[in-house]
């Protein structure tokens, strides 16, 4: 089979390689339907995460069950299926407390890489959901956007407590931040501000229910966040980048008793203690328990009433896997969808 190795950073190449099996009884194998590219995949092709040897890459993904191993009982061969980038077995105490990417068995969830024909789930029956059918052409990119990047967008805006009548700021316009804003929408904010300097994304950004757009970022992003909150700050705050400008100008953002729901990964970012103890600024995040949203969102993407399959605005085949890494480092594309 096809699938895409990172060698070194900027060196991503599609090879043939060998295609999985079943490992343990509890895996599945999936042919994959649509893979992409993830923001996150960025970190290591840019250098600032190491690369260690050439590594199989990709974690978003949906297909069709291939094969089951024999003590799996949710998922069957020929099923359509989605999963998220950890494998959870879905039943331990901390999955039912809805953190499945802190399950007590987790992995990670596209075993021997996503972006490939093929891809192992480990624990198959606590991480892949079953869409009520196979899934019309046109449902796919947006099954696949549940697969992380809505999930994690929704979690965002959980964490910040978003709720009906609450001013909710985005930090962060790449297709997190941007399902984001969509994800406050649907949970009933009132008013949605998307920080954004590309018009593209801004563009995006209201349609999926932005009020306002910010084009400042750092202190002047705050500065303009309060000008637009009575000098208060936002109710909550998304932050979806992952650095220490990112963060700060999210907590900042945020009026004191407010919430900032954090899912940009995280790189080397360090919190001043004493500020943050006089902001009263709430701070919940992670890596987004997608498993938990996962059956809601596939709802809301068969009843056509969420469309976020938007964000891919470059689609390619795998083999050209490497020109969708590059648009999207380069930020011409917002994400690329990979057909296998
Ligand atoms: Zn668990």
């Amino acid at each position: 089979m096809r699938g895409a190795v990172l060698y070194a950073p900027g060196d991503i190449r599609v090879d043939d390689r060998e295609e999985p099996t079943i490992v343990e009884p509890t895996d599945a194998v999936i042919r994959m339907a649509a893979t992409c590219v993830c923001g996150s995949d960025l970190w290591p092709y840019r250098g600032i995460e190491e690369v260690d040897g050439p590594s199989p890459m990709g974690h978003e993904y949906v297909g069709v069950v291939e094969e089951v191993g024999s003590e799996v009982r949710n998922v069957k061969p020929g099923q359509f299926v989605v999963g998220s980038f950890f494998a959870s077995d879905n039943t331990c105490e901390i999955c039912r407390a809805g953190y499945q990417t802190s399950c007590v068995q987790r992995q990670p969830g596209a075993a021997t890489g996503a972006q490939a024909q093929y891809c192992r789930i480990p624990l198959a029956d606590g991480t892949l959901v079953a869409t009520p059918d196979v899934p019309p052409a046109d449902l796919v990119p947006s099954l696949l956007a549940a697969s992380d990047v809505l999930g994690t967008g929704w979690f965002g805006a959980v964490a910040a407590e978003v709720c009906p009548g609450k001013t909710v700021a985005v930090v962060g316009d790449g297709a997190v931040g941007l399902l984001g804003v969509l994800a406050a929408k649907q949970l009933g904010a009132e008013r949605i501000i998307a920080m954004s300097r590309h018009e593209s994304r801004q563009k995006l950004a209201l349609e999926f229910g932005a009020t306002d757009i910010v084009t400042e970022r750092g202190d002047d992003g705050v500065a303009k966040i309060k000008d637009l909150t009575d000098g208060l700050g936002a109710h909550s705050v998304i932050e979806a980048v992952g650095t220490q400008e990112s963060m700060m100008q999210a907590i900042r953002s945020t009026r004191p008793g407010g919430h900032v729901g954090y899912v940009g990964v995280s790189h080397d970012v360090e919190l001043p203690g004493q500020e943050l103890f006089f902001s009263h600024v709430h701070l919940h995040g992670g890596p987004a328990p997608v498993r938990r949203f996962l059956p809601d969102l596939i709802d809301l993407i068969w009843n056509r009433t969420i469309d976020p399959g938007k964000v891919f605005d470059l689609t390619l085949p795998l083999d050209q896997a490497a020109e969708g890494y590059k648009a999207m480092d380069e930020r011409r594309a917002i994400k690329t969808l990979l057909q296998p």
